[in-house]
Formats: structure tokens, sequence, C-alpha cells
């Protein structure tokens, strides 16, 4: 059986980290098999619906770098299909019309409150009749679930879950407009499309049992089920804004990188021994389903970073600055031309190991790309005061006669300084210098810098500086 999983995101506006989870697993697991991954949007719900939500969650996969199989399905497209299939459920027997009306129902709702009961629906229409049928009301239609036994799901994470028939009801599965359910449209696309296994949270495994009804009403094979846990913040409270980014967007923003953001996702509900750092290629030929934890599991912010730090120093360069570049710009306002990009490059080892995340990277090499006269932050300039003046020139005077500018002689250069000026503190030399080449307090090795400016550039900032 050739594998074929789905992901059928519902457009929020945005995409949760926990759906990228999906996500990811969904492909690695067709990827490992040699199966498909379809990509389904549920966008029936028309009032809320937004081209703008499509969009991001598309662009979410994209950065993720997960692509799928086939075109894109709109569930909105496939309504009349929905119906097609109520109807033919209607037509076995297997399903009815109901004709209640809202005060019916409510007072239905209110008795079963009464008895504590979860299910209200107390199936009145389940064998009337049609000449019962008022004239005036346009009907639902609702699926006959088994009155007495129970219904098990054999689920790959959860193991067999099994709920007594009380606990199901004869649920809607067309609205009176001809509508579909999220629980009728969800089984009739999954069919029609091959879906063979299902990977989805938890939060619908309730919805399985449902969904299983219609699948051996309609005498369809039922696919396989792994219902993940839950993402859950640091407090143990369902992932949300309140814990910092819940959306993949924001971890863009904020400088992750994505294969990070698949290592830490895979990891986050998946394990392979103690290995923390997977690449794709063995995330594609280990990624089982027997591994996925079957408790919820904690964002640890601290984790991603690390693991955003290990590939920070993987990246190759070109692909780095690739991603780096929109933050030069948005950060910044800068846009990199060939002299920065060269110096960048130059450096980009330190650099690269250095910054936990691409906004790190970016805030730290900057300096290459500022052009004179740049601002300075308030902490260089604080550095800048007092007996940096005279540091600065010495330097500048010493600098200028260097035949050879290299980071090992313009840091013997400001040892010899150090010793003349500050009681051999190089910090006191060094500290100024950075300031002065870089308009911060932050960066790699200033002198390997410096060699990197070159000596024109590093003399007219240190002129600047002084100025
Ligand atoms: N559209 C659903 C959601 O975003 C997913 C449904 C499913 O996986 O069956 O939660």
């Amino acid at each position: 059986m050739s594998i074929v999983t789905r992901f059928p995101p519902s457009p929020t506006g945005f995409m949760h980290i926990g759906t990228a989870r999906t996500a990811l697993y969904n492909w690695l697991y067709a990827r490992r098999h040699g199966g498909k991954m379809l990509f389904r949007i549920e966008d029936t719900d028309r009032a809320r619906h937004s081209e703008e939500a499509v969009q991001a969650i598309i662009n979410g996969l994209k950065w993720l770098e997960l692509d799928y199989d086939g075109e894109v399905v709109s569930q909105f497209s496939r309504t009349a299909r929905h119906a097609e299939v109520a109807n033919e459920l209607l037509k076995k027997g297997e399903a009815y019309y109901c004709y209640c009306s809202p005060q019916e129902l409510e007072e239905m709702r209110e008795k079963a409150k009464k008895e504590g009961r979860a299910v209200f629906y107390d199936r009145r229409w389940r064998d009337k009749a049609p000449s019962a049928a008022p004239k005036d009301v346009k009907p639902v239609i609702r699926i006959k679930a088994p009155l007495n036994g129970a219904a098990t799901v054999k689920d790959h994470v959860q193991g067999e879950v099994t709920v007594a028939a009380e606990q199901l009801d004869d649920f809607i599965i067309l609205r009176s407009d001809s509508t579909p359910t999220y629980m009728l449209a969800v089984v009739v696309d999954d069919h029609d499309m091959g879906v063979n296994y299902v990977i989805r949270g938890d939060d619908h495994l309730n919805n399985t049992f449902r969904q299983n009804i219609i699948y051996q009403a309609m005498g369809w094979k039922i696919p396989e089920y792994a219902h993940l846990p839950l993402i859950l913040g640091p407090d143990g409270a369902k992932m949300s804004k309140r814990h910092g980014a819940a959306s993949v967007e924001e971890y863009r923003e904020l400088g992750y990188l994505p294969e990070a953001m698949r290592n830490y996702l895979l990891r986050l509900g998946w394990s392979h021994g103690d290995d923390e750092f997977i690449s794709d290629k063995q995330a594609r030929e280990w990624f089982d389903l027997e591994h996925i934890g079957k408790s919820a599991a904690r964002f640890d912010f601290a984790k991603l970073e690390n693991v955003n730090a290990h590939y920070m120093k993987e990246i190759e360069p070109g692909r780095l600055l690739g991603i780096a570049k929109p933050f030069y710009k948005s950060r910044h306002n800068i846009e990199l031309d060939d002299l920065a990009v060269k110096r960048i490059t130059t450096g980009i080892n330190e650099l690269k190991s250095r910054a936990k995340t691409v906004v790190q990277f970016v805030d730290e090499s900057v300096f290459y790309a500022k052009n004179i006269p740049f601002e300075f932050d308030d902490k260089a300039k604080q550095t800048l005061q007092g007996d940096a003046k005279k540091v600065l020139e010495t330097l500048t005077a010493r600098l200028n006669d260097l035949k050879s500018f290299t980071s090992s002689e313009i840091e013997n250069v400001s040892k010899a300084i150090s010793q003349e000026l500050t009681g051999g503190k190089l910090g006191a030399v060094a500290m100024p210098l950075r300031a002065a080449l870089t308009g911060t307090t932050v960066s790699p090795s200033i002198f390997h810098a410096a060699e990197i400016l070159g000596k024109d550039e590093t003399l007219a900032r240190l002129k600047a500086a002084l100025n």
C-alpha cells in the first residue's frame, strides 16, 4: 500500500506552531515511505474566510520547505460532492432528515443538562415516517449512530481508545442550507483523495469516533490514525501567544532557520534515542509513529535557540546571506551592496558561530555595511568618552604606519598602545576601537574586523569617531 497522508489546515490567519509540527510529521511519514502528502485547505467557514489567511499557511509551508503532492484542494469547492454523499447515506437508510426547530433543540439540551448527559439530541426523527415532515421547514440530515455497543479507535499513538455508543449522537452531516458539516466534509475528502494515514492533533480524537461512523455507513475503508498530543507552553498550558511566539511567521521574524525549526519541532513530540540534532536525511530515514510521545510536549525556547545556534554554524554562507538580506533592510534600513557582501562573507565564519539567530548575525555584521558618518549607539558613545580620544588618536597614527594591515599586526599595535597608555588593559584600546569601527559595543574580534574593513576604511572610521 502506498502511503497517502494529508495536511488539511483551517486558515485562521497564521500558522500555529502545532499546525507546523503536524505538517512536518505528515510530510516525513509520506517521504519516509515514498508516499504522498496531499494539501487541502479547509475553507468552508465562508463568514471568516480570507485569501490572506490561506496565503499565510502556504507561506508557512514554503518557509519550512515542506512540499506537497498534487494541487492544493479547496474543501469549499467540493461542497456539491459532500451533499451528494449525504444524500447517498439518506438513500442507504444510514441517515435521515430531521425537522427539529431551534426551540425543540434547546429544550432537549436543557433536559440533557439536567440529567447530566453530554449527548442531547433524542433522535426523534430517526424513525418517523416521511409523511410526518412539516411542509415549511427545511430539514438537516443526521447520520444514524449506533444505538448500543461501543466504538473503538486503534490509534498509532494513543493505542486503543473506546467509547460507549451513548456518547455518540446522531450528529448533523448536512445543514438545512445544504452545506456540509466539518465531520462529513473531512471524511468525504479524505476518502476521495485516497488518504490512508491521518496524522493530526489529539484535539480531533473525539471527532474520529464520529467520522468512523460515516466511513462505515458508506462502506469505505477507515484510515490509519495517529493523534498527536498538544504542544504546551513552558507553564503547561496550551501553547499560545501569551507564551511568546506561537506562529511560524513569528519564528521566521525572530531569525530562526527553517532547518532548525524542523529539527526542533521533530524532537518536540518524537524521539530517536537521545539524538538532539537530526538532519533532514536522518529524519526521513528514521521518522516513525511508534516513537511519538504519548504525553504533551512543552515548548522550550532555550532549547530551540540551541538548535538554531547549531544550524547557524552549519549553514552555507551564501544561503545565510540570502536569508539575512531582508533583515538588514527591515532592522537597519540598509541594502547590502557588493562591498558589504564581500566583507561580511570574509568574516562570516566567526559571525555565524557567535550568532544564535539570523537577527543576531545581522545586528553583529551590519557595521560592515555602514557608510560614514553613521550613528553610534548609547553604549558606544559612552565608550568613546574621556581617555578614549587619546587612545584613538594614537591608534590612528600607528595604524597609519602599518605596512601589512592584518589582524595580528593590528592586535600587536593595540597591545603596545595599551602598555603605553592604559596600564596594559587591552580592553581599554579594543573597546574604543570597536565603538569607532562598528558604532556599537558588540562585534566579533575587532582586530579581525579591522583587517576586513581594510586600512583606508578603518582610518576613515577612526577619524569620524574622533570628530
Ligand atoms: N482543519 C482541521 C484543523 O485545522 C484539521 C482537520 C483534520 O486534521 O482532520 O484543525
